[in-house]
């Protein structure tokens, strides 16, 4: 049974949550005002959209006249520059928006990290939420990996000096992303492309269902103060079931009660039409 009186922290959602595309779900918005300001709660935003920097997401949640600060921004870019870091690559072929890549080379200036396609030095291909992507993205991509990680064949005579198979990582795993217009492409899709094309696959998938990128708040409260608040049963539901905290489900976004009543997981601890609907 879902306790308001216990949550000290809700993980929330962006889209179809708080917004739908640019536009603030007014009384889903309107709760974090009132419950940031007064300090009621402690509020976290979690986004597996990575067509944008955090800073742009800040940016759009002031906008909505909501108090925020970085440490309340996560994002699965966090958990690419973690990556990064941890297994040391200095040259990666990133699939961003300008912006995002600007981003990430300033992030990883310090680890001297190229971001440039460059068939002999990249160990990593990495797939973000690329809204300016191309096909000839695409195609360096498909053939970068047909180049060093596909046996010699026929069908792929080019091949690259450097015989190491390239790692290959996305940033999650959204088929799409939904808009005022419906759903559009995410990264879900761009790697049902790339899969469809040499049956490439990512290493890793961050992002939610990923509870790695709670970490910063299961830190700070215990499991049963927490919650997820989502539109999403296997994104973000999932976060919440994977890193054992309450779940949130608001119908403002793409679940709709005939998803749920379809839905063969453990239902969600309460489900609202709008966020603001859990304090009633
Ligand atoms: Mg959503």
């Amino acid at each position: 049974m879902f306790d308001l009186a216990k949550k000290k922290a809700f993980v929330c959602d962006l889209d179809g949550t708080l917004f739908m595309g640019a536009k603030p779900i007014a009384s889903a918005v309107k709760f974090v005002i009132d419950g940031t300001v007064s300090g009621r709660f402690r509020f976290f935003y979690l986004t597996n959209n990575t067509s944008k920097c955090p800073e742009e997401y800040m940016a759009k949640i002031a906008g909505a006249d909501i108090p925020v600060t970085p440490e309340q921004i996560l994002t699965p870019l966090i958990t690419l520059e973690a990556y990064i870091r941890e297994k040391g690559y200095k040259s990666v072929y990133l699939l961003a928006s300008a912006k995002v890549k600007a981003h990430m080379s300033e992030r990883l200036a310090d680890a001297g990290v190229s971001f440039e396609y460059d068939p002999e030095r990249n160990e990593l291909i990495a797939l973000t939420y690329d809204k300016e992507l191309t096909y000839a993205k695409l195609a360096d991509a498909t053939a970068l990996w047909n180049m060093r990680n596909t046996p010699p064949s026929p069908m792929c005579p080019v091949r690259t000096a450097n015989g190491t198979p390239v790692d290959f990582v996305a940033t999650h795993p959204d088929n799409c992303c939904p808009s005022e217009r419906g759903p559009i492409p995410d990264v879900g899709g761009m790697l049902k492309f790339l899969e469809a094309t040499n049956s490439m696959r990512p290493s890793h998938v961050f992002g939610k269902p990923s509870p790695t990128l709670l970490a910063p708040v299961l830190a700070r409260f215990a499991p049963e103060e927490i919650a997820v608040v989502g539109d999403r049963l296997y994104t973000d539901k999932a976060i919440a079931d994977n890193a054992g905290v309450d779940f949130v489900c608001v119908l403002s976004g793409e679940t709709t009660r005939d998803d749920l009543a379809r839905y063969k997981g453990t239902p969600p601890a309460i489900v609202v039409d709008t966020f603001d609907k859990v304090d009633r």
